[in-house]
């Protein structure tokens, strides 16, 4: 492919996910809503809305007659045009959920993992799985992808489970391309947090900022939403949030060092003690507020949740007592709005996202398409 052509494809895409972030956005919008929203052409726009029209993404809903000047048709996503089976891999659990383009969560499933699951039983469960929520209806044209939050650590880029923490036989296993072949599905395979926090981007919408998700389920991690975007890191297993010392001399942990916050948090838990567990959740918190400057702190994870009462007022405290100039650099500290589907929506919104997002901005892309969506945008 030529260097021009390259550049046509990419702008045509990143001119659709524009028009598609709009109707994500907004329920209803007219070609002058996108005009004015991303500051494209109105003839682009135009093209990009028939395109969509013809691909079944949106339709017309109505036409406004404002008192002057001429009827404008009002267009509206179609959120059953396109669905995404989200997993969320647990130690013990696997969930299920079917999300539509809209991001909007239809069925949730938990089923149980048995113990120290290989591969193969991974397989076979997300298997027997999606073919139960898929069983006797017209979905399965309509699917785009399987997207699954796992476990780390985790090499997003190629798809590997590395060793995942407290499984045994998940040293370097290729994970997503066992599941396309096993599924006969695109899978896209991310960090479990990752995932998380990309549930709650879409779901916040443009005015999302710097966040973190803090999951607390069988382990604690931390998954990232910096500069628009999720923050993977160089090597794709950001997100070890847990993995970091907060006692020098605290008990050993799973991966090894001593007093990392996972396990310090987890003793608490053993000794009944959840104030105390939460307090050292809140710890970490602030501790990555210093490090990172965030907007939005998010807390989520079955363990967490279940004691929200207590977590959200902790981490709520320590982030107004412990940060210095909290009038100033405190962020806004929330519950999931997901609740216990957030992994798996998220991991489902990735599929989506892949497809129908704003495309990844490679290093090898010109800026000026960063600065300029609008030119030579058809
Ligand atoms: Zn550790």
């Amino acid at each position: 492919m030529t260097r021009t052509t390259a550049d046509v494809t990419f702008l045509r895409g990143y001119n659709q996910a524009l028009v598609m972030a709009v109707g994500r956005t907004v329920r209803t919008f007219e070609r002058s809503t996108v005009v004015h929203a991303t500051g494209l052409t109105p003839q682009a726009v135009s093209k990009v809305i028939a395109r969509l029209t013809a691909d079944g993404l949106i339709r017309s809903a109505g036409v406004r007659r404002p008192g002057i000047g001429k009827p404008a048709v009002v267009y509206e996503l179609v959120p059953d045009s396109r669905y995404a089976i989200g997993a969320h891999v647990a130690r013990r659990t696997l969930r299920l959920v079917l999300v539509d383009l809209a991001g909007t969560v239809h069925h949730s499933t938990v089923s149980p993992l048995p113990a120290d699951f290989t591969p193969e039983q991974l397989l076979d469960a997300l298997s027997v799985g999606i073919g139960a929520i898929t069983a006797g209806t017209e979905l399965r044209s309509r699917l785009t992808g399987v997207g699954i939050g796992m476990i780390g650590p985790l090499d997003h880029a190629h798809g590997l489970v590395r060793d995942a923490h407290g499984l045994r036989h998940w040293h370097d296993v290729p994970l997503r391309e066992l599941a396309e072949a096993h599924l006969g599905l695109p899978v896209h395979l991310d960090k479990d947090v990752t995932a998380g926090i990309t549930a709650e981007a879409w779901r916040h919408g443009a005015t999302f900022g710097d966040a973190a998700l803090i999951m607390v389920e069988s382990g604690i991690g931390g998954g990232f939403w910096l500069g628009g975007t999720a923050h993977r890191g160089a090597h794709t297993n950001a997100g070890e949030f847990g993995h970091t010392v907060v006692d020098l001399d605290g008990p050993r942990c799973v991966c090894g060092r001593l007093g990392c916050l996972e396990v310090v948090h987890l003793r608490a838990i053993e000794a009944g003690d959840v104030p105390r567990a939460a307090r050292v959740l809140a710890v970490g918190v602030v501790n990555l507020l210093q490090t990172l400057d965030l907007a939005h702190v998010v807390l989520a994870g079955a363990d967490l949740l279940r004691h929200a009462d207590v977590y959200l007022p902790a981490v709520e405290r320590a982030v107004r007592t412990d940060v210095p100039r909290a009038d100033w650099l405190a962020p806004m500290v929330t519950l999931s709005r997901l609740g216990a589907d957030v992994i798996a929506a998220g991991a489902a919104v990735q599929v989506l996202d892949q497809l129908y997002g704003i495309p990844d901005l490679t290093p090898g892309t010109p800026p000026a398409i960063v600065r300029q969506p609008v030119a030579g945008a058809h």
